[in-house]
């Protein structure tokens, strides 16, 4: 048999290579900022145009490379940042497997400029797909610019599989984020489309994570600090109140290099347990100082999850450190002593009496359980309930559409209707609820037993879609706008879903980098719900969660069905129970909540027979 293995052509091998490194314009984003940060820049701008699938350009004012390492660093395995395989455990730099440039090279047009200090002119480089289009002598400022255009021109599978220009810039949002986290000595300028979206001068920690997430941030955060002698743990978390529905604001560094964990993630909740409420989740921004060879960088290609050596004593040290922190929080307030004029809060705690903070932690917390019980499901006239009927207008209310509801019910398998030749003339009129969970009811095969929960999801879902498609959200006034802070981020997210959110009935005043003024609500909304349904709403579309919607409107009366539905463990009075009931037969498909979960069960007489057996 003749020879039949070959060596791959470099920029076929560069092409396979650039699917690990470059998943997305977000990745290409990292590798460019973390050369200029290796190249120790000290001022370094990005650039993007279209989520970065047009143009990601990075600027740096570092060392720059000579024209011979200019073109060598496109080569694939070319690194200036290790020599030999014992460096891996000294590492001090963010790249060394040499491997970035060639990737992007491979699957873009690139053009990299760049002087080092001592040359008095410098170099022009242009790519296309790992050939070199030209070589040139220019005159540029000291450090280097990467342009990268175009990306997976040559690759139109990887590019149509890109999202929209929104998703990828805030991936590119969440990668700039961590950078400049990571390094908040280093100034830092952003662009978007032509317009700034940061300009952060160097700084300290504290203040950059202001600069990030805004001036409210700075009176959340409470300051850790321990040193030990695997570790030394710096940073800030947010005070349990703030805690929040996102998950946005979660952040390890680890030798100034943003990583994932969710071990330590787990021991942070576990410091944190007691004192937020369910369902929220802790903002924190902790930097781990380790040992370089204690620490394994390399068992992820995009080198987020790292390995330490001594996880089990990280874990013990950073919860106990926390905890500590939380409790001197808990009797003196922020013990924070670099205060920044301009970053101060308004007020002087100086000049204050002394009192005790404390965290009042009510064990039987439930988010719903206020004044919206009643109200939520709709059917007790409370004053804040006004206009919810309206909410389904059209929608029949009382269950007289017996035939769509025999439809379903034997679409959905049963072999009669549940209310078939009922002595309830069509409707339940007894119920009753079974552990805070169930809706019971008697029927005539048996017995019916609804999830509350999933029922309600299923009535509010519809009501949306409803409104949505008619155009006719009802909406209830603000006697007093609200305005909500959010971070850049979050805003970037709400203005995407602005309009879907205007059809279901928000009404939004002014938004700006960092507040959104909102003037009028859905009807179902109260106002004390606005902050947690809009988190809720963020969050969701952050985590691009409930991908199987159809759309962003589908996606939107999931969410909201999900977060202002009845939950299980609030009581319902017999009114509503029985509204509730009522409604869920109303609905096109009663027998699925929108996640497509049974919200109710029957219990035919011989079902109940059988048990007696
Ligand atoms: P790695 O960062 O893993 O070494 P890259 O492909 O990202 O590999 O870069 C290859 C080499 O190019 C680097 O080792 C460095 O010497 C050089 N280089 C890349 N970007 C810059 C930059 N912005 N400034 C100076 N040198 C750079
Ligand atoms: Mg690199």
């Amino acid at each position: 048999m003749a020879d039949i293995i070959r060596l791959l052509p470099d920029h076929v091998a560069n092409q396979i290579a650039a699917g690990e490194v470059v998943q997305r314009p977000a990745s290409v984003v990292k590798e460019l900022l973390e050369n200029a940060i290796d190249a120790q820049s000290t001022d370094i701008k990005l650039i993007v145009k279209d989520g970065g699938k047009t143009l990601i350009q990075v600027v740096d004012n570092g060392i720059g490379m000579s024209d011979t390492d200019a073109r060598l660093s496109f080569e694939r395995h070319a690194t200036s940042k290790i020599q030999k395989a014992e460096d891996l455990f000294n590492l001090h730099t963010k790249g060394f497997r040499g491997e970035a440039l060639a990737s992007i090279a491979a699957i873009a047009h690139v053009e990299m400029m760049t002087r080092t200090e001592d040359e008095e002119v410098g170099t022009h480089i242009k790519i296309e797909g790992s050939k070199i289009i030209s070589q040139e002598v220019a005159v540029v400022p000291k450090g280097t610019s990467m342009m990268v255009k175009n990306l997976f021109f040559n690759i139109p599978a990887r590019r149509n599989f890109l999202k929209s220009d929104q998703v990828e810039f805030r991936h590119i949002t969440d990668e700039f984020h961590r950078v400049a986290l990571a390094h908040p000595q280093i100034s830092f300028s952003f662009y978007n489309n032509g317009s700034d979206v940061f300009n952060l001068p160097g700084n300290d920690f504290k203040k950059r994570i202001v600069q990030i997430f805004g001036r409210k941030t700075n009176e959340k955060l409470v300051p850790i600090n321990e040193d030990t002698n695997v570790v030394r743990i710096s940073g800030y978390i947010q005070k349990p109140e703030f805690a929040k529905k996102s998950r946005g604001e979660q952040f390890f560094f680890a030798n100034n290099r943003f990583i994932k964990s969710p071990y330590l993630h787990h021991a942070v909740l576990g410091a944190f347990e007691g004192l937020i409420k369910p369902g929220t989740h802790p903002g924190y921004f902790i930097c781990l100082e380790v040992d370089p060879a204690t620490i394994d960088i390399n068992i992820h290609p995009t080198k987020t999850e790292v390995k330490f050596d001594d996880e089990h004593t990280l874990y013990a040290y950073l919860k106990s450190t926390i905890k500590h922190s939380l409790g001197q929080f808990n009797v003196a307030p922020s013990l924070d002593f670099e205060k920044d004029q301009n970053l101060e809060t308004p007020y002087n705690f100086k000049d204050k009496a002394v009192s005790m903070p404390g965290i009042s932690v009510d064990a039987d917390f439930n988010p719903f359980q206020k004044s919206r019980t009643a109200k939520a499901v709709g059917y007790s006239k409370q004053p804040n309930a006004q206009g919810w009927e309206n909410m389904y207008q059209g929608l029949e209310r009382k269950v007289p559409n017996r035939e769509s509801s025999i439809l379903e019910m034997e679409s959905e398998g049963f072999n009669s209707s549940i209310f078939d030749g009922t002595e309830t003339q069509d409707t339940v009129t007894t119920t009753f609820q079974l552990r805070k969970k169930y809706i019971v009811s008697t029927i005539k095969s048996g017995m019916l037993i609804i999830n509350q929960s999933r029922a309600h999801q299923r009535v509010l879902y519809e009501g949306f879609l409803k409104n949505i498609t008619i155009k006719e959200a009802v909406s209830q006034q603000l006697l007093f706008p609200l305005t909500l802070n959010f971070t850049h981020g979050e805003i970037s997210i709400l203005r995407e879903i602005k309009e879907s959110l205007c059809a279901v009935g928000f009404v939004f005043g002014d938004i700006t980098h960092e507040t959104v003024e909102i003037k009028g609500v859905p009807v179902v909304v109260t106002e004390s719900e606005v902050q947690m349904v809009m988190e809720q709403l963020i969050s969701d579309f952050q985590m691009e969660a409930l991908e199987d919607s159809f759309s962003q409107v589908d996606m939107l009366a999931k969410t909201l069905s999900k977060t202002l539905s009845v939950k299980t463990g609030e009581i319902l009075d017999e009114r509503s129970q029985l509204g509730l009931v009522n409604d869920l037969f109303a609905c096109k498909e009663s027998a699925l909540s929108p996640f497509n979960k049974r919200t109710y069960i029957t219990l035919t007489e011989n079902d109940i027979d059988r048990k007696f057996i």
